[in-house]
């Protein structure tokens, strides 16, 4: 099955797609999944609805055949779907997935990281939001200690699935402090830190603008400690800034998709755990590709499908947020539609 890479309205190409593989997640990371919205009650997806693996598998053929070429795992906390080893074993085998990674908070990451490489997967991205317990608890919720995610880092790299990239969201008020601090840490080694902006995803975290540290203020900040420079981007759609230390102790990036959105070149499509096929991570809904393959479609019926949910797309919230946000800096959540 092969057809040509279609464009969406603004002329983006259909590059990565990022699957989540369960709503469920065994943080409570306070920017994320707050414990006032997802308590002990909350309603999860219930199993038939969330897609299997061959589902999965058959909807990341379709996607290849319009031009993606990245495939990365996450949820809710992906490692927590059962045998996930098998799904990356389907999906290395993808002719066509050039690249194919796992982001994840790193707690079961350890003792599988080698059984993930043998089956295919190519990089982790790891979260890690502080050095130091004290706030790296407050942010997780639920009291996991740093020491086990740093496990879960050398045993990632140990398996072959380095050079690890670490995400850090960056909450004003929260951990400004643990930019320098990971900065030092990983200074030096492969690893590079990625310093998030607090994004307004969702509608449960209670977002304001004056939470955002600027990934300048950042960059700034690492810049006096230890001179850095830009590197260029590496790929179209590529989205963290990247900077090099000046004495040659690697890199970090920045994730400025508040301050300096980059939806002109967002190539990235997302499925969600029940199979609905989102074009923005800011979009209020979703289109039902599980019914497609539910309904007894071929597979170029599902390409079909994929591309004229693409072709369709003119998303570029991060954009439009940011000349909301001039006329009303302090604009609520709810204003917004998150
Ligand atoms: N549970 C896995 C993890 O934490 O790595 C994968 C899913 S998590 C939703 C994916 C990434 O989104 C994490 O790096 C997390 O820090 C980031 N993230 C979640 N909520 C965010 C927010 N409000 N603003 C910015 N990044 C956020
Ligand atoms: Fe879980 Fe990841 Fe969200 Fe934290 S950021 S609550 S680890 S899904
Ligand atoms: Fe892509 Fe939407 Fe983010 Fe813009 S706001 S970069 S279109 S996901």
């Amino acid at each position: 099955m092969m057809t040509a890479a279609p464009l969406d309205l603004l002329g983006r190409p259909m590059h990565d797609l990022r699957i989540s593989v369960t709503d469920r997640c065994n943080f409570r990371c306070v920017y994320c999944m707050p414990k006032e919205v997802f308590g002990r009650d909350h309603a999860f997806l219930p199993r038939a609805e969330i897609l299997d693996f061959e589902e999965i598998e058959r909807i990341v053929r379709a996607s290849v055949a319009l031009g993606v070429r990245k495939v990365r795992l996450t949820g809710g906390e992906p490692l927590i779907r059962r045998n996930l080893d098998a799904l990356v074993g389907m999906l290395a085998a993808v002719d066509g997935v050039e690249d194919l990674t796992l982001t994840t908070n790193a707690s079961l990451l350890a003792p599988r990281a080698s059984a993930l490489a043998a089956a295919g997967l190519h990089r982790v991205t790891i979260s890690l939001d502080a050095l130091d317990d004290a706030t790296f608890q407050r942010m997780n919720d639920v009291g996991f200690p740093v020491a086990r995610v740093l496990e879960g880092i050398a045993a990632a790299e140990a398996a072959g699935l380095g050079p690890v990239k670490v995400n850090t969201v960056i909450q004003r008020g929260m951990n400004e402090h643990a930019v320098l601090a990971l900065a030092e840490h990983f200074r030096g080694t492969e690893t590079t830190v990625r310093f998030i902006e607090y994004m307004d995803v969702g509608h449960s975290n209670g977002w304001r603008l004056d939470d955002v540290v600027p990934a300048a203020e950042i960059v700034a900040a690492v810049d006096a400690r230890w001179p850095l420079e830009p590197v260029d981007a590496e790929y179209r759609g590529e989205v963290a800034r990247r900077y090099r230390y000046r004495d040659g102790g690697g890199e970090i990036g920045v994730i400025s998709s508040v301050t300096q959105p980059f939806c002109g070149d967002c190539t990235r499509a997302r499925l969600s755990a029940d199979g609905q096929l989102f074009t923005c991570l800011f979009a209020t809904s979703g289109h039902d590709v599980r019914a497609v393959v539910r309904s007894g479609a071929t597979d170029v019926d599902l390409a079909e499908a994929l591309r004229a949910i693409w072709t369709d797309r003119s998303d570029r919230y991060s954009e439009l947020r940011t000349l909301e946000t001039v006329k009303q800096p302090k604009v609520e959540m709810s204003f917004i539609g998150g």
